[in-house]
């Protein structure tokens, strides 16, 4: 273990399939955790990026097996925020000093709510005179739609390709979700010039170790700058999470295993930016403060008014439901700053494989 650890601390994309899968299944995660903490030091620096998350409406023309707010949930009422909302909650994040926010929903394709989003991103530009970076992740959509957007002042997009072993992503949806055009739409996002960022759901029903490794060869295959994860929790009006065990002890493994994905991805990518995502929370209060000491450097608080978060549940017990944007923003600061880690304010937390690969063309 150790002469793989060091391996892989030596140089990005050092280790095979079955190294990587070692890892992965190591016994001892506590050295696996500090060696990819190390490469993060290394590459980014004791420094975490936020960015304010804008959950946006969960209206959504898809039917994913796993997900709360899939269009066949009839037990959760839709909702749908105007301009002006989005654009107060810009502001704040923006005045909290983020330097960053995510835009997300359900997936829409019509010609209104492209519009809406392209309003919405130039008043963000004109506000914050184009300091504020913007992250969206609004799903698939054609190429002259993502152009829009970028033209617009959108410069990250976020399209987790959920799972990257194509029999495998056919069980976790239903007919006419196709894996070739969300694998092509990563394709486009970079062709645009976004900073692209995917991931994967971790520990699904039927995913092996090998799935995993081959998830992180994926990554790095579509030379991803931002690897947005995090384990999969079943919910139960969904076709995969209704008759689901929900067990302490799986949710300790799903926690274990989303760690140990940020860990050995930081070990093979090196230099991207990796969040550590509100599913880790779910499963543990300080999930996401582990996920940093694992070797992520991204947190994406949410800004979204407390009156719609419940309505925003792709799976059941998120955290912080009901404490503002305020709240959080304290307890972020507070429990960032007990792992020793600072807070990076008012910049755009760009990732640093982004630019490594401009120069390099
Ligand atoms: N509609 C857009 C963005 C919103 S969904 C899209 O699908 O790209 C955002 C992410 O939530 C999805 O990519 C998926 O990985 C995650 N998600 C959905 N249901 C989940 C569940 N039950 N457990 C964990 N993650 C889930
Ligand atoms: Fe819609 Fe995204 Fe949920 Fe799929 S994962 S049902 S596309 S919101």
């Amino acid at each position: 273990m150790n002469a793989l650890l060091k391996k892989a601390k030596s140089s990005p994309r050092a280790l095979n399939r079955e190294e990587l899968t070692s890892l992965l299944l190591c016994t001892e995660p506590e050295e696996l955790f500090r060696a990819a903490y190390e490469v993060k030091l290394r590459t980014i620096g004791k420094r975490v990026s936020l960015r304010g998350l804008i959950e946006m409406g969960n209206l959504c023309s898809k039917d994913c097996l796993y997900c709360g707010i899939r269009k066949s949930n009839c037990n959760t009422a839709r909702f749908q925020l105007d301009e002006d909302s989005v654009i107060r909650m810009a502001k704040w994040a923006y005045d909290a000093r983020y330097g960053s926010i995510a835009i997300q929903s359900g997936e829409i394709e019509s010609e209104a709510h492209t519009a809406l989003i392209e309003r919405i991103l130039l008043r963000i530009r004109d506000f914050s005179g184009g300091k504020l970076g913007v992250t969206l992740s609004l799903g698939e959509q054609t190429e002259e739609v993502y152009r829009r957007w970028r033209e617009a002042g959108a410069h990250r997009y976020l399209l987790r390709i959920e799972e990257s072993n194509p029999h495998l992503y056919a069980k976790l949806h239903p007919a006419g979700h196709d894996y070739a055009r969300r694998s092509a739409c990563l394709d486009l996002l970079r062709k645009l010039d976004y900073q692209v960022g995917s991931g994967v759901m971790i520990g699904l029903p039927g995913q092996t170790e090998t799935d995993l490794a081959n998830n992180i060869l994926f990554f790095a295959e579509k030379d991803l700058d931002m690897i947005g994860m995090g384990p999969w929790l079943p919910h139960p009006e969904t076709p995969m999470g209704k008759d689901f065990a929900d067990t302490l002890d799986f949710r300790q493994k799903q926690l274990d295993l989303g760690l140990r994905m940020i860990a050995v991805t930081r070990l093979y990518l090196h230099n991207v930016n990796i969040a550590a995502t509100t599913a880790l929370q779910t499963l543990a209060p300080d999930g996401r403060e582990r996920g940093l000491l694992a070797g992520a450097n991204v947190i994406m608080p949410n800004v979204t008014d407390t009156q719609y978060r419940a309505n925003y549940q792709l799976y059941t017990g998120k955290p912080s439901l009901d404490e503002n944007s305020d709240e959080t923003r304290q307890k972020l600061q507070a429990s960032i700053r007990a792992i020793g880690e600072e807070i990076i304010w008012d910049q755009r937390g760009d990732s640093p494989r982004y630019f490594q690969r401009k120069e390099q063309l």
